[in-house]
């Protein structure tokens, strides 16, 4: 099933993108769902600090959904950063009528793996931080796909983890019945995988995860459904099962 269910547009602080222009691009792709996931990003360092507005949000995408509903199914969502750090807000924003939830870690503390940070830390040193953010954030859990599970890769362009800590987040994960994405946007960034890529999927594979949700991470109409054919092969190759999200319940296709 031709799904994106990682998109942005213009109510996250990166993306000018209008949510119909994305609906008439799918419809011409022959695409059967979009789900919008714009950033709610609550670390003041952000420049999206609190920029997210769920009301405007979901004015706009019940509009687009009564022209276009029957044509293409259309989800709401959210890219909500650092979710053990802002459960409350996160608590409120789900009593919005979300389809689905990312959960994501962009920074650590103050840190984002920007270039001056990468100057200060090796990959090695980053991901170690890294890694233990995202155990914490799939520990409290509260979403429904960890988003780019080795994110640090599209700005370090390398990945750096020991199989024991992946183990062990897909552990706190899996009990907790949440996935992960494939995430295609380090293709288009000059990375040569998807994230995570086959090493990963397969760890997560091992510690018996079975479905994954796959999404462009668009921030422009041009990228919506960008290299679905990779992840797709992907997920064939090793058996995992694309899933989709309606009402915060994971459908299987
Ligand atoms: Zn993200
Ligand atoms: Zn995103």
């Amino acid at each position: 099933m031709k799904a994106d269910l990682h998109i942005h547009t213009a109510f996250s602080c990166d993306s000018e993108a209008d949510m119909e222009q994305y609906v008439k691009q799918a419809i011409e792709l022959q695409m059967q769902m979009l789900c919008f996931t714009d950033h709610v990003d609550l670390n003041p360092d952000d420049y999206g600090y609190n920029y997210y507005d769920p009301t405007a949000y979901f004015e706009k995408f019940n509009a687009v959904k009564a022209i276009y509903g029957n044509q293409i199914k259309l989800c709401a969502g959210i890219e909500f950063g650092e979710p053990h750090l802002y459960g409350e807000k996160l608590a409120q924003l789900t009593k919005y009528p979300y389809d689905y939830i990312i959960g994501s870690i962009h920074w650590i503390g103050n840190m984002f793996p920007c270039q001056k940070v990468r100057e200060q830390y090796s990959a090695k040193e980053f991901y170690t931080l890294y890694w233990e953010e995202v155990l914490r954030t799939v520990k409290h859990g509260g979403f429904d796909a960890l988003g780019h599970i080795d994110f640090p890769k599209r700005y370090y362009g390398e990945i750096y983890y020991t199989e024991a800590k992946l183990q062990e987040i897909f552990k706190y994960l899996l009990e907790k019945d949440m996935i992960i994405e494939i995430n295609t946007s380090s293709l288009r960034k000059g990375y040569n995988e998807t994230m995570p890529g086959k090493e990963l999927l397969e760890i997560y594979k091992d510690c018996g995860g079975k479905y994954v949700t796959i999404g462009s991470d668009a921030h422009e109409v041009k990228d919506l459904g960008a290299d679905m054919d990779a992840a797709e092969s992907l997920m064939k190759d090793l058996s995992l099962q694309q899933v989709v999200y309606e009402n915060r319940k994971r459908i299987i296709l």
